[in-house]
């Protein structure tokens, strides 16, 4: 680690002390981005990176509603406008218990790159609450938004802050949240992305994250003059970004065997199939069921429960090329890395945000495998929001094939672009420091022209 990194990482921790995640994501980016500092000391002067780091305005509310008893319940709402140099701000809201504020902003200050990087004009920035939509009613759920929307709605705006879903917010809590702010602001605007396809929303954006890093991933194996078809994948999650990963996977020739939730995973040797993928989508998009109903239905998977005392977690202990870790944050430690390499998994595709930690990272630069960081591989669903809001402002739908061809294109040009940036940075094949400095540069040039503000 450089001075510069060592000095820059204490002051983030002496300054905000309780945010791990934020401290990691910090720190992944800060090492990137010494190669550019010391080519460009203008950065530096200006202080480019220390105001990235602080968001431009963070956003914390109440959000009290009344639940299915008649009972008050109180929870948290953030909003984390982290950067609107080259765009609205634009990133999505999370509804899960673990949110907090060190959370949201880790998601809030990669959003910014990610956003840069897939050639549209979005900021950066991120929300939620730490309300849990598990297990609750329709009703609750709608009365859980308009009470979170009571009050965010004053605050965004289709050129201020455009909101998106994120973990335990889709279709269904994007609508109800539109719903609320149509109401009290009397406007039909794209303030949100994700809408319903009669109401203002794209096609594709649903499967717009999974198929990206899927697409990304065949851009990986295109470098080494390789394809998916007939490589065994290893998926984790089971929502919406994992269901649409496997969806790609299969339609490209490869093998998916095991999903997963937050209680365990399965493994299904002879592959998961379109047939058995519909059945996930309707035990977690309808049913609002636990993945280990899968076994329940295919009798030859097997299911195991998730251990939070064991030092690794089984579902990346399987032989197979690719990996798609597709849940959630630091899903992926260093013994888990340790154990993909050794069942030879060489290409990695971060559908979820940050989803290695930073011992696994260096682990799969260090051997040189194919790895696409969360914030180039998953820039395909806020490169759609950023299509919807394109199609909302001129009040004209594009095609399915439309949309997806400019994915797939966005996707390419993402890939190009870490790749060239790796190259003129003297570190070729390393894809983190390509997404990083490919994405702070465009952003970093933007401030400044703006100034100090
Ligand atoms: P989702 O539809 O809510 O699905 C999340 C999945 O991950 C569920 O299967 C959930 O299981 C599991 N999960 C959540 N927290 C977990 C935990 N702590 N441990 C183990 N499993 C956990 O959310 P999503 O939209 O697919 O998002 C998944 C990841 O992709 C997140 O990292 C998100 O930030 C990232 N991402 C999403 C988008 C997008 O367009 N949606 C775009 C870019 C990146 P349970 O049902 O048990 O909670």
């Amino acid at each position: 680690m450089s001075d510069y990194v060592k000095g820059l990482m204490a002051e983030v921790k002496a300054k905000h002390p309780a945010e791990p995640e934020f401290h990691q994501a910090v720190e992944e980016v800060a090492e990137s981005l010494t190669l550019v500092l010391e080519r460009h000391p203008e950065y530096k002067t200006a202080k480019i990176l220390e105001r990235i780091l602080e968001p431009e305005r963070v956003i914390i509310f109440r959000v009290p509603w009344v639940d299915d008893q008649g009972d008050v319940q109180i929870n948290i709402g953030y909003r984390i406008e982290m950067n609107s140099a080259i765009g609205p701000y634009k990133g999505g809201l999370r509804f899960h218990p673990s949110v907090n504020l060190g959370i949201l902003k880790f998601l809030a200050f990669e959003q910014v790159f990610k956003n840069s990087l897939t050639t549209l004009p979005m900021g950066g920035g991120k929300g939620g609450s730490d309300f849990d939509p598990k297990g609750k009613s329709d009703l609750k759920i709608m009365r859980f938004c308009q009470a979170f929307m009571a009050e965010l709605f004053r605050h965004i705006g289709p050129n201020t802050d455009v909101p998106a879903g994120d973990i335990g917010v889709g279709g269904r809590e994007i609508g109800y949240l539109f719903g609320q702010y149509k109401k009290l602001r009397n406007e039909f605007t794209g303030v949100l992305t994700g809408k319903g396809l009669n109401w203002g929303g794209s096609l594709i954006r649903p499967e717009a994250t999974g198929y990206g890093a899927v697409y990304f991933a065949s851009e990986m194996l295109g470098t080494r003059n390789e394809t998916l078809e007939g490589k065994t994948c290893l998926v984790s999650g089971s929502g919406n970004v994992a269901q649409y990963t496997v969806e790609k996977i299969l339609q490209l020739g490869g093998k998916v065997v095991t999903l997963s939730d937050s209680n365990g995973y399965i493994y299904d040797e002879e592959g998961i199939d379109e047939k058995k993928l519909q059945f996930v989508m309707e035990l977690k998009n309808i049913r609002r069921g636990r993945i280990k109903e899968y076994t329940e239905k295919y009798k030859n998977a097997v299911y195991t429960q998730l251990d939070p005392n064991k030092d690794h977690n089984p579902l990346w202990n399987h032989k197979a090329q690719c990996a798609f870790p597709s849940a959630t944050q630091n899903e992926i430690n260093g013994k888990d890395a340790q154990n993909l390499l050794k069942n030879g998994v060489y290409v990695v595709s971060e559908g979820a945000n940050m989803p290695t930690t930073l011992d696994g990272v260096k682990l799969f630069i260090d051997n040189k495998i194919l790895y696409g960081p969360g914030k180039a591989a998953n820039a395909g669903g806020v490169a759609v929001s950023g299509l919807e809001m394109s199609q909302n402002s001129m009040r004209y739908p594009w095609t399915r094939e439309e949309v997806d061809n400019r994915l797939h294109i966005i996707m390419k040009s993402i890939h190009k672009t870490c790749v060239d940036i790796a190259d003129r940075f003297g570190t070729p094949g390393n894809y983190v420091n390509g997404a990083n400095i490919g994405g702070f540069l465009k952003v970093a040039d933007a401030m400044m022209d703006q100034g100090v503000v």
